[in-house]
């Protein structure tokens, strides 16, 4: 049997943890070889190598480095750097996650040479073409092959652009993760007892998206709600290098938010099982707190995620309302990682 190779392109935290599922999959499959570069997009220690280092992720090929500047920068040297590397490796296929300069970067640089792109997390849509990140899920998705939606309206909206080729909904290789991550941060993550804080008595919040940070006064419109919707209860918040400095640079009023670095994927885990409500702007965190069967508040004006809203585990902040509370089957049963590896040797 000849193995056929995978490159896959990974840069942000969010795809890590993809990453972490996927590419466990991938080591099991004999017919299929990963080569796995990073770009550099995230590069602290906080914000990369804990990871790497906790969900066994293999150590990448080739780190490019490339962070900082602007999108069109960035982008740009990572489709230089990119390509270098799909020219020395020619692989069978590219894989790109999400919605990241770095997934565009990877899919720009591999449909250009001819190599076809997997992109898994396909389809999904705010609608808000204002996200740096909406524009990187369009274009990625309508140079790709093989796109791999975890939801039926990620599979929904790519057939209203005209997509319908190569699309398959697989489930979300974030529960797979989770799953496999729960047991073991119950087991050794401190985290509750390094901030001193209950099971069940606090409230966990992350902000990092640019349309939240970047304005002064909005930056000081979420804090408020955070604080609002807690109701008292203590807050933690997880704090991502862009919010850091948006705050230092602003001088925005925290209150009594409590900001503690980032955190490792074992005890951010941790804390979703253990706190009382989710409060954020991130895409990962609104699927996550339903996971854990935790109440979800996204600190955003609209979301890709619709099926938590319309399971009511989710709603947005400019809405009071919940939907009535049921299951969410979209997101599958742990496996989608096994269902993105037979839809690439389907593909084959
Ligand atoms: N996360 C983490 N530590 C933190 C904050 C987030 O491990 O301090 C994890 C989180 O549980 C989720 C992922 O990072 O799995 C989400 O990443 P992020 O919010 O940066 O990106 P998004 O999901 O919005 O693309």
């Amino acid at each position: 049997m000849t193995s056929k190779t995978i490159l896959t392109i990974v840069g942000a935290r969010p795809q890590f943890i993809k990453a972490a599922a996927v590419s466990r999959a991938l080591r099991a499959a004999p017919d299929l070889s990963e080569i796995l570069i990073h770009t550099g997009q995230h590069f602290d220690e906080m914000m990369s190598e804990v990871f790497f280092d906790e969900l066994d992720i293999p150590r990448p090929h080739q780190n490019l480095a490339i962070h900082g500047g602007s999108h069109g920068a960035m982008t740009g040297q990572m489709l230089e750097g990119i390509e270098r590397v799909l020219l020395e490796h020619r692989p069978d296929w590219v894989l790109v996650y999400g919605d990241t300069n770095s997934t565009l970067a990877g899919a720009l640089a591999a449909v250009k040479l001819q190599i076809p792109v997997v992109h898994v997390e396909a389809g999904l849509r705010s609608f808000n073409r204002r996200m740096p990140e909406e524009i990187n899920r369009v274009l990625t998705d309508h140079v790709s092959t093989l796109l791999l939606s975890p939801t039926r309206a990620g599979v929904d909206n790519l057939r209203t652009e005209g997509i319908v080729d190569g699309v398959h909904q697989v489930g979300d290789v974030m529960y797979d993760a989770m799953l496999h991550a729960q047991k073991r941060s119950r087991e050794t993550s401190a985290i509750l007892r390094r901030l001193d804080i209950a099971e069940g008595g606090f409230v966990l919040s992350t902000v990092h998206r640019a349309e939240n940070t970047d304005d002064p006064v909005r930056l000081q419109r979420v804090m408020a709600a955070i604080t609002d919707a807690a109701g008292g209860l203590p807050v933690i918040l997880p704090l991502h290098p862009r919010t850091r400095q948006a705050i230092a640079r602003s001088g925005t009023e925290t209150g009594g938010i409590r900001m503690i670095d980032p955190v490792g994927y074992l005890d951010m885990v941790r804390l979703l099982d253990a706190c009382a409500l989710v409060l954020t702007d991130s895409g990962g965190l609104q699927k996550e707190a339903y996971f854990a069967r935790r109440p979800c508040i996204t600190l955003r004006d609209e979301t890709e995620w619709t099926e938590t809203i319309a399971h009511g585990w989710n709603r947005l902040w400019t809405s009071s309302d919940w939907l009535p509370r049921s299951d969410i089957e979209d997101y599958g049963t742990g496996h989608a990682a096994e269902a993105v590896i037979a839809s690439i040797r389907q593909a084959m």
